[in-house]
């Protein structure tokens, strides 16, 4: 059997960080078995359609680096795959459901529902439709629809008995029919609910697995039902584990950013995402936690995947980010990085410059956006000094030999400096002059950028150039 799976979000605007777990759970699961990975787009619910979500939804998939093979815009011998566009196919299966007696239509005004409801919450009962249409002879059945009366379609669950399936993740999982409701399949509207849609799709687009979120497992035993009404033959399935806020609250927005879109926007990178997204449930059997998406395809089971809900740990995410950032490419990282030192007004059109920023910086940063707190000492050109051991350094005799040494040096250099050509000239001031170490470099630091610590020394030099270093270094050579 050729596996096939699919991640069939609703086009809410953003991707939620546990939306990203099924879509990589199930990209990852189908690659490892060699199989398909599929994108549905389920829209069924009209009222919550945003404008340009799908294209959002591909886009960030993209980001995060899981491309799928069939989908909306890309397409597929399946399609389409989106719901709205499938509509017929939805209404002749639910006719054959009514057909074949396990489905009714319900002519249930939404005010007798509601006061059923309300009724039925008020004496302790679990809400459930009444069965009032279930009830209807077929002459009443005709009449009302010669009528027009607004009908929506329901499933019959079996008034007795339960049912068992296995789930990949839990194993077997009984539910009884009794807490089980007449589920509506068909809305007036015409749109089919998630339930039917759901079912004719998986059958159609011929998936083997549905991996999803444990949050859709009560509603698993009337999709069997559903499969067993249509003989048809069933995907397994398998449900993964709630994410859960570190105080084991199910993750809501209140404890942080829960869109995919939030943290790319905060200069995460998306390996690390993926990376730590993995193993918000998975793991891979041992101490490991660095995976690049190759690995995770190789590694990852269903097997390992854990029943008891995963932390969503942002310090973890952090550190996990700020390890990627320390040894991502650098011309990448600095791609990266631009738009965030752009958006605060920096000059970033020398591209060379700002992959000096970036490299000095980076070991600093959690996520790309706090890029600009580091990079003031680079774009400042008011050297002020911050402190009285700034100014203490400067005023040691040996200063003033560090920096005519350094200036008559720089000055001798037929190219630019950079970092070797100063660690060089460094070495060459230390053995003719006997001044080494805090007294040697400290001195130029200060005088490049007014502080005591900072950056690299190194690269700071190589940052400003010839021009600007003889600048600064003259301007205390003056007083
Ligand atoms: N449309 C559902 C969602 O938004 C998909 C559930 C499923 O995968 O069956 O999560």
């Amino acid at each position: 059997m050729s596996v096939r799976t699919r991640f069939a979000p609703s086009p809410t605007g953003f991707l939620h960080v546990g939306g990203l777990r099924t879509a990589l759970y199930n990209y990852l699961f189908a690659k490892k078995h060699n199989g398909q990975f599929i994108l549905r787009i389920e829209d069924t619910d009209q009222t919550r359609i945003v404008p340009g979500a799908v294209e959002n939804l591909i886009e960030t998939l993209k980001w995060a680096g899981i491309e799928f093979d069939e989908g909306p815009i890309k397409g597929g011998p399946y399609g389409p795959y989106i719901q709205s566009q499938r509509l017929e196919l939805y209404h002749k299966h639910a006719l054959e459901l009514i057909e074949k007696g396990h489905a009714y239509y319900c002519f249930c005004t939404p005010e007798r529902l509601e006061k059923m409801r309300q009724e039925q919450i008020k004496s302790g009962q679990a809400p459930k439709y009444d069965g009032t249409c279930r009830r209807l002879t077929p002459e009443e059945v005709k009449k009302k629809l010669d009528e027009g009366i607004p009908k929506t379609i329901r499933m019959k669950i079996p008034e007795w008995g339960e049912i068992t399936f296995n789930d990949l993740i839990r194993g077997d999982v009984t539910i009884n029919f009794k807490v089980l409701d007449d589920q509506i399949i068909l809305k007036s509207d015409g749109f089919p609910t998630y339930h039917l849609a759901v079912v004719v799709d998986d059958h159609y687009m011929k998936i083997s697995h549905v991996i999803r979120g444990e949050e859709w497992l009560p509603s698993t035993p009337k999709h069997i039902l559903l499969y067993e009404y249509l003989n048809w033959e069933k995907p397994q399935f398998a449900h993964l584990p709630l994410l859960l806020n570190p105080d084991r609250t199910k993750l809501s927005k209140r404890q942080g950013d829960v869109a995919v879109e939030d943290y790319r926007a905060k200069g995460y990178l998306p390996e690390a995402v993926v990376n730590f997204i993995a193993l918000l449930g998975w793991n891979p059997g041992d101490e490991r936690e660095f995976f690049t998406i190759e690995e995770l395809i190789k590694e990852f089971s269903l097997e390992r995947v854990n029943k008891a809900g995963a932390i969503f740990d942002i310090k973890k995410l952090n550190w996990m980010n700020s390890h990627y950032i320390k040894n991502y490419d650098l011309d990448k990282l600095t791609q990266l990085a631009i738009p965030f030192l752009k958006e605060k007004g920096y000059d970033v059109s020398n591209f060379q410059k700002v992959k000096i920023i970036v490299e000095a910086v980076r070991t600093h940063l959690e996520y790309l956006a706090q890029i600009v707190d580091y990079v003031d000492v680079f774009f400042n050109d008011e050297i002020r000094l911050e402190n009285g051991e700034a100014q203490e350094m400067l005023n040691l005799s040996t200063t003033k030999i560090v920096f005519e040494k350094f200036i008559n040096k720089i000055e001798n250099l037929d190219t630019e400096i950079d970092r070797e050509k100063f660690k060089q000239i460094a070495k060459e001031i230390q053995s003719e002059t006997g001044i080494k170490g805090k007294n040697l470099f400290m001195p130029i630091r200060i005088a490049l950028t007014g502080k005591t610590h900072g950056p690299e020394l190194p690269l700071l030099v190589e940052f400003f150039g010839k021009e600007k270093i003889k600048q600064r270094i003259g301007k205390f050579l003056k007083v």
